[in-house]
């Protein structure tokens, strides 16, 4: 049976992490590995983080009866409450939490749905609560292939991570996302109200556990601490990667840069922003992104040409010039001549590769391009 829950996020303390881990404790029977999985971050009434919770169990169908008590004491209580948000520009949806049971797998397809764009419910399995239903579904749908791992350890009151055990951990092989390289900044606590103390992301489970472990020892206390398999940094909310021709560039108040009137790069988007600002009519480029409002709202960029037309370089190494109209150009050292008026070279971008976000603006789905 696979169990799903979403949308339990509330102000006062609720997290869908924690309620979430609070229910894999009281549960009467077996279960696997819990997952996490985030989802389209565009959908109309999402969470903060968009995180939705799922988790096999071993056990019969007497657990309905088991979870319709649990539901009631416990989850359903949540409704209602505004939860806060990384963005505050963005408007909040009170929280309706949602609970699924299914007795088999639901197909796939209601993950990538709901990983790729708005969702709605699916039928069957047993439901509990309201929009939360459509995520709590959508991660019992997730096949888990394409995973890394995040340990996620509760606080009891403060929230303080040696800085000590971050940098052990930062050194890990296997952890990723731990610092920013820029200013060296931790990125594994959350801030604002929640009651997470810190998540650690790693590309297996084994790492993630020790990563976790050790953040514990150098922190202030813990009520708690799960590792979740997650669809974090899988890049699967994007389906592909596009390729076009810059036509237009506009550069707007704020230097947010709009490419052929719909592909948009904040300017907030570190080496995305820059590479848009640097690029001109006639480049080449490809490109990854989220379509929001009819603007693709870039996630990664990276030239794949870019030439301009100069006047040839004389064997001297002196560049030539024209010599007045239909005459050709001539190099002004030795006076030689040249028929060839214009040469194509390549211009070198301020970034080679793909161009991606700043890591701490960086969605937690977004996959290093790198
Ligand atoms: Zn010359």
């Amino acid at each position: 049976m696979w169990l799903g829950l979403d949308d339990t996020d509330s102000l006062d303390g609720g997290c869908t992490t924690l309620v979430f881990h609070q229910l894999l404790d009281a549960l009467p029977c077996d279960y696997g590995e819990p997952r996490l999985t985030r989802l389209w971050p565009f959908a109309a009434q999402r969470t903060r983080g968009n995180a939705s919770l799922s988790v096999e169990l071993f056990c019969d169908e007497s657990i309905i009866k088991w979870l319709d008590e649990y539901w009631i004491k416990h989850i359903s209580l949540l409704k209602g409450e505004i939860s806060h948000s990384e963005h505050s520009d963005r408007k909040q949806y009170p929280s309706d939490p949602g609970m699924t049971l299914f007795v088999t797998k639901p197909d796939e397809i209601h993950y990538w749905n709901a990983v790729r764009g708005e969702a709605t419910f699916i039928e069957g399995g047993h439901q509990w609560g309201g929009q939360g239903r459509i995520g709590a579904a959508a991660s019992c749908a997730w096949s888990g292939d394409v995973a890394t791992w995040e340990g996620i350890a509760w606080r009891k009151g403060e929230r303080r991570v040696s800085e000590e055990s971050l940098t052990t951990v930062d050194a890990m092989e296997g952890t990723f996302l731990c610092r920013d390289p820029r200013n060296n900044r931790g990125l594994i606590a959350p801030r604002g109200p929640c009651p997470v103390m810190f998540g650690v992301r790693a590309t297996s489970s084994d790492v993630a556990l020790m990563a976790t472990k050790e953040l514990i020892n150098g922190s202030a206390e813990t009520t708690g601490y799960r590792i979740f398999r997650t669809n974090q940094a899988s890049g699967d909310h994007i389906q592909s990667i596009h390729k076009t021709t810059v036509g237009t560039k506009e550069i707007l108040n704020g230097g947010h840069v709009i490419l052929n009137n719909n592909i948009l790069a904040f300017s907030e988007s570190g080496d995305i922003n820059k590479l848009a600002q640097w690029l001109t009519e006639g480049d080449s480029i490809e490109y990854i992104g989220l379509e929001f409002e009819g603007k693709i709202h870039l996630e990664g960029i990276r030239v794949t040409q870019s030439q301009i037309l100069e006047r040839p370089v004389c064997e001297c190494g002196t560049r030539m010039k024209s010599m007045g109209k239909g005459q050709g150009v001539r190099c002004p050292k030795c006076k030689i001549k040249s028929l060839d008026k214009w040469v194509e070279s390549d211009r070198i971008p301020p970034i080679s590769g793909w161009a991606q976000p700043p890591v701490d603006k960086r969605r937690h789905l977004a996959k290093s391009m790198a």
